[in-house]
């Protein structure tokens, strides 16, 4: 399946790979203008629309309602810390064989899934403990 992309589209997803972590729509925007490669940023938000519609880009939402955009290879799953935002990667992931039973039982085409955990990290449970303690 050959996608048509506009140069915007390619220029993004192309510094998404080059950078390889998760990063806000604004981050990129800034990035690009470092690179001198100026570009809006509604057509940064535009383009980013479009390659999350292609499922090559994947987004994941922070606690405080700010999006991040990934290339979408890669499946890496988070336990965060509502307390100081620490975000810790775990490498297993429970869910690739319920995504071919959801394929085959609903017929619908799955990008990327995201699955996260939240609580607090042990430096803030102790924290908390010590600070309910006094
Ligand atoms: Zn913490
Ligand atoms: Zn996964």
């Amino acid at each position: 399946m050959k996608s048509q992309r506009t140069r915007s589209q390619d220029r993004i997803l192309d510094l998404l790979k080059i950078l390889n972590r998760s990063i806000s729509a604004q981050d990129i925007y800034l990035e690009l203008r470092n690179r001198s490669e100026n570009m809006g940023l509604a057509t940064v938000y535009r383009s980013l629309e479009a390659l999350k519609l292609e499922g090559v880009v994947q987004v994941r939402t922070l606690a405080n309602g700010e999006s991040l955009y990934s290339t979408a290879q890669e499946d890496r799953h988070h336990l965060t810390c509502l307390q100081c935002g620490e975000s810790i990667p775990i490498n297993e992931c429970p869910v690739h064989e319920l995504e071919t039973q959801l394929h085959q039982a609903y017929q619908f085409k799955i990008f990327y899934h995201t699955l996260e955990f939240f609580g607090l990290c042990t430096q803030c449970q102790l924290a908390h403990h010590n600070g309910a303690a006094e």
